[in-house]
């Protein structure tokens, strides 16, 4: 396909789910369609370019049976490359672990890439009485539509060449492989072009993405250009390889996993991968930069986040290590939004939670301590909230502090941090404050 056939992909929302609903939910389902679906359709619409189905888009109702018309069978959907159906508060999907969103595809076109998709969408977990409830959620659904979109373990063994060529040679095989948790599947494989295996210096095994400019965004972001591709999440996933980028690496990324309402940016490395599918061209004016880990060098990736209960000096500005309660230090969390204590807990305090295994153990002395993101290999940050910069409804108590959407957490020597006014002075390559 020759780049210059590539147009803006053009996606369709079919919300007809929502007519069926508990009245009690129409604010959540007004608000869905009237405002947060529509930005996150017009943020992958100005990111993506794809080669355009040439006609209409006919669901298949043995993969997908989704469909809310027959119409969508036969003729098909027009003007329309992805089309993605909701539903509210399915029971298989909602009400386990606080899960807010899941999202999966069901039928592709002839170069495999995927076109019909459906979210799920648990409405009683959605806090949409403030801005800051509402930004989250937008957030949670453009995650999920990139796992429609392709950024799935399932999907990489279809990726392709930009020329159209496959990546993983067809037909694909079933082969036996060593999934992240240790047991053994049989699988599609994607080939070693695309997905590696790997081994931290715990020992933990990974998968990682390979492909050529997934290696280059990752370099980049770590300043680190011994890395060969960007490590999936290896905790908690319900698949062999993993669909997240890891959260030890990428915290603030809004494709990796973690449930904690920090902040998420859709960095260049999600874009980069969804090009590398070979089935879109990506416009990077539409990523931000991922703040966590940015720059911090090759042993912020390599090495342990806390060595022998010490935070190393390259990981000060991410890492913690003062325990978890009332009076404990306050800091700036990594991204520099929020004032935040550090998250480390000794897990015999939470019987309900799984305490780090023998591979996620810094602290000799007491094996029970750890951070409280497991996802993020139990290191502990700064993510413990306790007051939002960017809150316009706070009033400062000190002359320089500002809160607003225009202000960010500045660490201090008065004692505490100060959330102030910041402004990125390009031409003398400073902030401001
Ligand atoms: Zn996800």
């Amino acid at each position: 396909i020759l780049q210059s056939h590539y147009q803006q992909i053009r996606i369709t929302f079919d919300y007809t789910h929502f007519d069926s609903l508990d009245p009690q939910y129409k604010n959540h389902s007004s608000l869905l369609r009237s405002r947060i679906l529509p930005d996150v359709q017009n943020f992958w619409e100005q990111a993506l370019r794809v080669a355009r189905l040439p006609t209409a888009l006919k669901i298949n109702p043995e993969f997908c049976p989704y469909y809310t018309s027959t119409t969508h069978i036969e003729p098909g959907i027009a003007n329309t490359d992805l089309v993605i159906f909701l539903h509210a508060n399915n029971e298989d999907v909602c009400g386990q672990n606080e899960i807010l969103a899941a999202a999966e595809s069901c039928q592709k076109d002839q170069y495999d890439r995927p076109t019909v998709g459906i979210t799920y969408i648990c409405m009683d977990e959605m806090d949409i009485n403030n801005d800051k409830g509402i930004d989250e959620i937008k957030h949670l659904l453009i995650h999920e539509v990139a796992h429609i979109l392709g950024l799935r373990a399932a999907d990489m063994a279809f990726y392709r060449y930009r020329n159209g060529a496959p990546r993983t040679p067809r037909p694909l095989n079933l082969t036996e492989v060593t999934c992240v948790d240790g047991r053994n599947a049989t699988v599609q494989r994607p080939a070693e072009n695309t997905l590696q295996m790997g081994f931290t210096n715990r020992g933990n095994r990974y998968y990682e993405l390979v492909t050529p400019t997934v290696q280059t965004v990752v370099q980049n972001q770590f300043n680190c250009f011994e890395m060969k591709g960007a490590r999936l999440e290896n905790q908690f996933e319900d698949n062999c390889f993993g669909s997240h980028w890891e959260a030890r690496l990428f915290t603030s990324e809004t494709l990796s996993s973690v449930a904690t309402p920090a902040s998420h940016y859709l960095s260049p490395l999600t874009l980069a991968a969804l090009e590398d599918s070979g089935w879109y061209i990506a416009n990077y004016t539409q990523a931000s930069i991922s703040p966590f880990g940015h720059g911090a060098g090759c042993p912020f990736v390599e090495n342990d986040c806390i060595v022998d209960g010490e935070v190393p000096n390259w990981g000060k500005d991410y890492f913690c290590n003062d325990t978890f309660r009332d009076g404990a230090p306050i800091k700036c969390d990594p991204m520099h939004r929020y004032m935040s204590r550090c998250d480390l807990v000794n897990y015999n305090y939470h019987p309900l939670n799984e305490p780090p295994g023998p591979t996620y153990q810094y602290f000799p002395e007491n094996k029970k301590l750890g951070g409280f993101l497991d996802t993020a290999d139990f290191c502990p940050m700064y993510s413990n909230i306790v007051v939002d910069c960017e809150d316009p409804t706070l009033s400062a108590d000190i002359r320089e502090e500002n809160f607003g959407a225009n202000s960010k957490c500045f660490n201090s020597n008065m004692g505490r941090p100060l959330c102030m006014k910041y402004h990125c002075n390009a031409e003398q390559n400073k902030v401001q404050i």
